[in-house]
C-alpha cells in the first residue's frame, strides 16, 4: 500500500471519532453523519489550528447542515443534464465526466453532496458507457474528468480512463478537477505524474479555499505536476469564515500564482442543501474581485461567477467598471475609482444604424431604457 492510501485509512469517518477529537456533541455529529458523509484525513487534520478555524469549518460536520429550507440536494440541475450516470452534458462542446465517487476529505459544502460516498452512482460500468457517449458525440473537444476526486483512483484506473479518452480522435483536450494536492499532496506521486504526461495537452483544475492550505508538501505537488507541464488552473468556493475577506482572497492568489497555479474560478456558494451557515451575500465576492483587480498581478484575479440554480451553467459577474457606453464614447471608472473616456472610431457606413450597441444582440433588458445607454458591461458579457 501506498502512502497515501495508509494516510486516507486514517482518516476520521465516524461520528463518534469526530465529537471525540473535537469536543462536540456525539448525538449531533451523528445525525448529521446520517444524512452527509464524513471524512477528514490525518494530513488535513493537522492543518486545523483551532475549533472554528477556516479549514475546520470546510471538513467538520455541524448541526445547521440539518437546518437550511432554501437549500437544494441538485441546485445545479446537473442530473437534469445528464445522458447517462456520471455524465453531466451541458455545454455544447465539453462534458464533466464523474469518475470516482470518493475524496480524499469530504468539503461540508459539496455541491454533489449526494453523489460522494455513493458507489452505486459512479463505477466502473457507467464510465465505460460515459467514454461510449463521448465517443458517439464528435462535438465533444474538452471533457472534465471529476467525482469525487479523479486522483482518488488508482494508477491503473485512473490511467485506462486517460488512455480510453485519447483514443477517442476528437477529444482535443482533457481537464482534471481534483483537491488532491490541497487535501493530500501526498498522493501527488512521481508515478502518478509520469502517467498523466503522457496524455496531453492536460490541464488541472485544483481546489484551494484558504491560505493556509498552501504547504510545503501541497507546493511540493504542485511543482511535481507544473514540471510536468500540466497548465494549473484553480477553483475556489467563496465561503463564510473561511475566506470571506478581501485580504485573505489576494493572499491565497498570490500564493497560488507562485506555485504556478493561475486562479480561474471563484464560485459563489451554490445553494445546496445544509450550507447555509457558509454562504455569503454576493456583492461580497464583487467587493473582493474589486480588491483583487489593478490592485495586484492581472494573473492572480479569477472570474467570480454563480453557477446558475436550475442548470443555466456559470454566469461571470463583475463590479461595475463601466458607467455608459454610447455610440462616441465609453465612460468607465478605473480600479481606483477615477473617471476616464474613451472615444469610439465612427461606425463604419456598412454598419446598420442601430442606436444599441453592438455587445447588444438580444433585446435590452429593459425596453423604456434611454436608447443610448447600454446596460453595464458586466451584466451582457
Ligand atoms: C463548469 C462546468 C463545465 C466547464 O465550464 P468552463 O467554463 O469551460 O470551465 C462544463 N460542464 C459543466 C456541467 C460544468 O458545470
Amino acid at each position: 500500500m501506498e502512502r497515501w492510501q495508509k494516510l486516507l485509512q486514517k482518516s476520521l469517518t465516524s461520528a463518534e471519532e469526530v465529537a471525540e477529537v473535537f469536543g462536540l456533541d456525539a448525538k449531533e455529529v451523528s445525525q448529521v453523519a446520517n444524512r452527509f458523509r464524513i471524512r477528514i484525513n490525518p494530513y488535513y487534520l493537522g492543518l486545523i489550528k483551532a475549533k472554528g478555524d477556516p479549514l475546520y469549518r470546510q471538513v467538520v460536520p455541524d448541526i445547521r447542515e440539518l437546518e437550511d429550507p432554501c437549500g437544494m440536494l441538485d441546485p445545479l440541475a446537473e442530473d437534469q443534464d445528464s445522458p447517462l450516470p456520471g455524465l453531466v452534458h451541458r455545454y455544447p462542446d465539453r462534458v464533466l465526466f464523474l469518475v470516482s465517487h470518493e475524496c480524499a476529505s469530504y468539503c461540508r459544502f459539496c455541491t454533489r453532496k449526494r453523489l460522494v460516498g455513493d458507489c452505486d452512482k459512479m463505477n466502473p460500468s457507467s464510465i465505460d458507457q460515459g467514454l461510449d457517449y463521448i465517443r458517439r458525440h464528435s462535438e465533444i473537444r474538452d471533457v472534465i474528468v471529476s467525482g469525487g476526486d479523479p486522483l482518488l483512483l488508482t494508477d491503473a484506473r485512473l490511467d485506462a480512463i486517460l488512455k480510453g479518452l485519447r483514443a477517442i480522435p476528437h477529444v482535443e483536450i482533457i481537464r482534471i478537477g481534483t483537491r488532491v494536492p490541497c487535501f493530500l499532496p501526498q498522493r501527488v506521486t512521481r508515478r502518478l505524474v509520469r502517467i498523466l504526461k503522457h496524455y496531453h495537452p492536460l490541464f488541472m483544475n485544483v481546489h484551494f479555499n484558504h491560505p493556509d492550505e498552501i504547504t510545503p508538501e501541497s507546493r511540493r505537488a504542485l511543482n511535481l505536476l507544473a514540471n510536468a507541464g500540466i497548465p494549473l488552473g484553480s477553483q475556489t468556493v467563496l465561503l463564510k469564515g473561511v475566506n470571506d475577506d478581501p485580504a485573505v482572497m489576494k493572499r491565497l492568489m498570490q500564493k497560488l500564482l507562485a506555485c504556478r497555479v493561475r486562479p480561474y474560478y471563484i464560485f459563489q456558494s451554490d445553494m445546496i442543501a445544509g450550507t447555509a451557515h457558509l454562504r455569503t451575500r454576493v456583492e461580497k465576492g464583487l467587493k473582493i474581485v474589486k480588491e483583487l483587480r489593478g490592485w495586484t498581478s492581472g494573473l492572480a484575479v479569477p472570474h467570480f461567477v454563480i453557477d446558475c440554480p436550475g442548470g443555466g451553467g456559470k454566469v461571470p459577474l463583475l463590479p461595475e467598471y463601466v458607467e455608459s457606453i454610447s455610440d462616441r464614447e465609453v465612460v468607465m471608472r478605473n480600479y481606483e475609482g477615477r473617471r476616464f473616456t474613451y472615444r469610439q472610431v465612427p461606425r463604419e457606413k456598412t454598419e446598420p444604424v442601430t442606436r444599441r450597441a453592438p455587445l447588444a444582440e438580444k433585446p435590452p433588458l429593459e425596453p423604456d431604457a434611454a436608447p443610448e445607454v447600454l446596460a453595464p458591461v458586466s451584466r451582457i458579457v
